[in-house]
């Protein structure tokens, strides 16, 4: 049973916006790409619980704290005893173990995913232990990817590997299992304290001018747009946007980006330079905000 959808980390959407607008350097690109591709291996692997038969609660994304120290979840999986968590890795290509260290086939060191998964495993029993719950913990790193090998890992290391992966999975389903009242009070506390901000988030440096104020096509990304009544138009892809949630979206973007900015008509007529009439972008915001002020330093919430 589904308790908490995956939610997208709020890096990804920040990094979303500024690839979109094109102001990520070489480097920040391939990290964008790379936290692109491990959203995309959680999702892979929430297409796997979603179904499962037996009694579970299941709760995707959890970013706890406890003792000062923050850890991500990609998945926790709650049983009548026991609870799993699970942290997928969606690498591919060649990896090796030598002398308990993960290495690139060309032999440059990579960032081991299993020291994450201990630490994770530690500071969740320490929670357990703080909220005064006791289950029996078991610690999985899923490597979803079926172009991954990984050659000369121990046999011991907590690893399910792309072959292994469906039996995995029937071996989850026949946990025995009854959730009881207990379990959904627990599960609920720990969805009351996931943070929806990470401390550890690393962001590129951007600022505002530096940003293309634009409406991009939400169909392509195309920049290339038009007015046609109502609607905007893609002349790249054709599709079509109600104005209104064209100006929606921006308004959305600007609040993401640069959260301490005022939403004032001005602001987001500047961002939405196709839209010729600034009395209908003010009309599009009063009718979907709350304005504070009147007159020329009204803005909106
Ligand atoms: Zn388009």
């Amino acid at each position: 049973m589904l308790k908490m959808p995956r939610p997208v980390p709020n890096e990804l959407i920040v990094m979303r916006l500024l690839n979109l607008r094109e102001v990520l350097s070489q480097q920040e690109k391939k990290n964008y790409k790379n936290l692109e591709k491990g959203f995309e291996g959680e999702l892979k692997f929430d297409l796997l619980t979603e179904k499962l038969q037996n009694e579970c609660f299941v709760l995707n994304g959890l970013l706890l704290e406890v003792n000062n120290s923050e850890f991500q979840i990609d998945t926790s999986i709650i049983f009548q005893k026991t609870i799993y968590l699970i942290d997928v890795k969606n690498f591919e290509g060649d990896y090796y173990y030598e002398n308990e260290k993960l290495y690139f086939a060309n032999g440059d060191e990579a960032k081991d995913p299993l020291l994450q998964l201990r630490r994770c495993e530690s500071l969740f029993r320490q929670l357990l232990q703080k909220l005064g719950v006791h289950f029996h913990v078991e610690a999985y790193l899923v490597y979803i990817n079926p172009e991954l090998t990984l050659l000369q890992a121990p046999r011991s290391y907590p690893i399910v590997y792309p072959t292994q992966l469906n039996r995995f999975m029937q071996k989850l389903n026949m946990v025995p299992s009854r959730l009881y009242e207990t379990h959904e009070k627990f599960a609920n506390q720990l969805i009351s304290l996931h943070k929806t901000e990470s401390l550890n988030t690393k962001l590129p440096r951007y600022n505002y001018d530096q940003i293309p104020k634009r409406i991009i096509c939400s169909s392509c990304c195309s920049c290339s747009l038009s007015v046609r009544r109502n609607k905007i138009v893609c002349k790249k892809c054709n599709h079509q946007e109600e104005i209104e949630l064209a100006v929606l979206r921006i308004v959305e973007e600007i609040k993401i980006l640069f959260p301490n900015r005022k939403i004032t008509t001005n602001e987001v007529y500047h961002w939405c330079k196709i839209i010729e009439s600034k009395k209908m972008i003010g009309r599009i915001l009063k009718k979907n905000f709350k304005q504070v002020g009147y007159g020329k330093w009204s803005y909106y919430e």
